[in-house]
């Protein structure tokens, strides 16, 4: 019996064979952060996405092989025995990723985003329990560090469970996106955030596994709280901010999960992501004129807590309609034209035939510019993803700050289902819940052609767009993809 046990438990390979090995998952985690670096870099522009992509895909395909020949030659277990565990976990998780990846529209993809980060989250926090199972506090220097990271990762990855969870509850309509603003919620998050750094001391100055489970459950449960709750402060037009800050979150998380796992290569790609994820929402916080801090601890002293579809946005009055016919005849007369997509392009996936538009005025001599806003769309870069697919010519894609001065030498501006980020409410009324968001100021040009559905219905932040009661505004009512084709049939 004893030596079926030895034989069973001695690891797959001899020791030469694994030191060889050891020395090979060095060297690719080594060359897999370089091309995850080098795969930043090229995704920081589009023309360079693509490299940038394959890169990636070289980097994390190297480190998986790395990965996975370094466990089967450590397992205690058969080689045989390990490889089909890793093969079910890996067909569970990859039936999941295909099954939601088929079934997501482009429009939904905020919230997909939104679960997969929920799901590093729950990894995170799985593997700190695990970790601490395996090596519970036993009194020692070293040990005390790696009950510290234990903690780390459970805290990170449980407010980052919650909050992407929220975060998807509230991007995909199944509740409601208002910001929930209890009495003192500052002094709710900050006592929650002391409360957890005392369980994390407690919890790594505990001896043995029955000491510590105690702290690190309560740790577990106040962070999962705290995740929640910072996520349900934020609402309105804040949203695009706690995509990408909660993608932050997920990095730290995964940061942690690699201390704790001791993997030198998940601490650099959590990091890599965590901190892109922080300059991205830093960058977003920019684009709509919010305070980082205030939106990252959740509201905290920000504005943020104005209600979506407060009652400053009720505007009504007469509006000019207009047909895809005439839209066609002021294009054709037109020098400058500025196209400002917005969320119902991606809804009506319209961008295939903007792009032919698009073409069929170049043609003619139009000048024809896209002006994107930093926050068009339910994602960040959602309008430059979808006109690279529809294949619309990079240069004459611009960010809103290149053209927003420029409105005034504009003919006609086309709006295909954009709405907050050309509401100018954001400038003239402080009470509306985009006030002070950055708008591009497409009123400005001769004429402004709007195309959406109907005048029931608002934007993201629930309020009405005076834009639309304008002279020289124009609404071209009706599906956007089927209003553009109109225009290129009567072109
Ligand atoms: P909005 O969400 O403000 O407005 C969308 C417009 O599209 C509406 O006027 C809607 O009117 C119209 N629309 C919808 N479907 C169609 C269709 N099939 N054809 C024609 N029109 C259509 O869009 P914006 O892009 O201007 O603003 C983005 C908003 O989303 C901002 O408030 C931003 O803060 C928020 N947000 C952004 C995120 C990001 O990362 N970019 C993430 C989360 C939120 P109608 O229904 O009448 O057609």
């Amino acid at each position: 019996m004893e030596d079926i046990m030895l034989i069973s438990l001695t690891p797959a390979f001899d020791p030469v064979l694994l030191d060889g090995m050891l020395r090979f998952q060095t060297l690719a985690y080594i060359l897999a952060a370089l091309l995850f670096i080098l795969a930043l870099a090229g995704l920081s522009r589009q023309k360079t996405a693509q490299r940038g992509n394959t890169l990636g895909i070289i980097g994390m395909a190297l480190a998986l092989i790395a990965t996975v020949v370094v466990a089967v030659a450590q397992s205690e277990v058969t080689a045989a025995v390990t490889v089909g565990l890793m093969i079910v976990a890996i067909a569970i998780g990859a039936c999941i990723g295909v099954w939601k990846a088929l079934r997501v529209k482009m429009t939904g993809m905020p919230e997909l985003v939104a679960m997969l980060h929920s799901f590093v989250g729950a990894a995170a926090v799985l593997v700190g329990f695990n970790s601490f199972l395996m090596d519970p506090g036993n009194g020692t220097y070293d040990n005390a560090f790696h009950m510290g990271e234990v903690g780390l990762a459970v805290f990170i990855g449980a407010v980052t469970l919650t909050g992407s969870i929220v975060a998807y509850l509230k991007l995909s309509a199944k509740m409601s996106g208002k910001p929930l603003t209890l009495p003192g919620r500052n002094i709710i998050n900050l006592i929650m955030v002391i409360v957890s750094i005392l369980l994390i001391a407690w919890f790594v100055n505990t001896l043995g596994v029955d000491a510590g489970l105690l702290p690190l459950v309560l740790l577990t449960i106040v962070s999962l709280v705290l995740g929640a709750h910072l996520v349900l402060a934020i609402g309105g037009g804040d949203m695009p901010v706690v995509v990408s800050m909660l993608n932050s979150y997920s990095g730290w998380a995964a940061a942690m999960a690699g201390f704790t796992l001791g993997n030198d290569l998940l601490i650099i790609t959590g990091a890599l992501v965590g901190s892109s994820g922080a300059y991205l929402s830093w960058i977003m916080c920019q684009g709509m004129n919010r305070s980082f801090v205030s939106v990252i601890l959740g509201g905290f002293g920000g504005d943020s807590s104005t209600p979506a579809g407060g009652s400053s946005g009720a505007v009504s009055g007469d509006y000019t309609e207009v047909t895809p016919e005439e839209v066609a005849e002021q294009l054709k007369s037109a020098k400058r034209v500025v196209i400002a997509p917005g969320y119902g392009m991606a809804v009506a996936q319209a961008q295939y035939p903007v792009a032919d538009l698009t073409r069929k005025l170049i043609d003619r001599g139009v000048d024809v510019k896209f002006a994107i806003h930093p926050v068009a769309g339910r994602m960040p870069g959602h309008m430059n993803v979808l006109l690279a697919e529809a294949k619309v010519p990079y240069d004459n894609v611009y960010e809103m700050d290149e053209v927003n001065d420029d409105f005034g030498d504009v003919d006609v501006v086309l709006v295909v289902g954009a709405n907050d980020t050309v509401n100018p409410s954001a400038e003239t009324d402080p009470g509306s819940p985009i006030a002070g968001m950055p708008v591009m100021r497409v009123w400005d040009a001769g004429t402004v052609v709007v195309s959406k559905r109907s005048m029931g219905n608002a934007g993201y932040a629930g309020v009405q767009n005076p834009l639309f009661f304008n002279e020289n505004t124009e609404m071209l009512l009706g599906d956007a993809k089927d209003s553009v084709d109109a225009i290129i049939a009567a072109l």
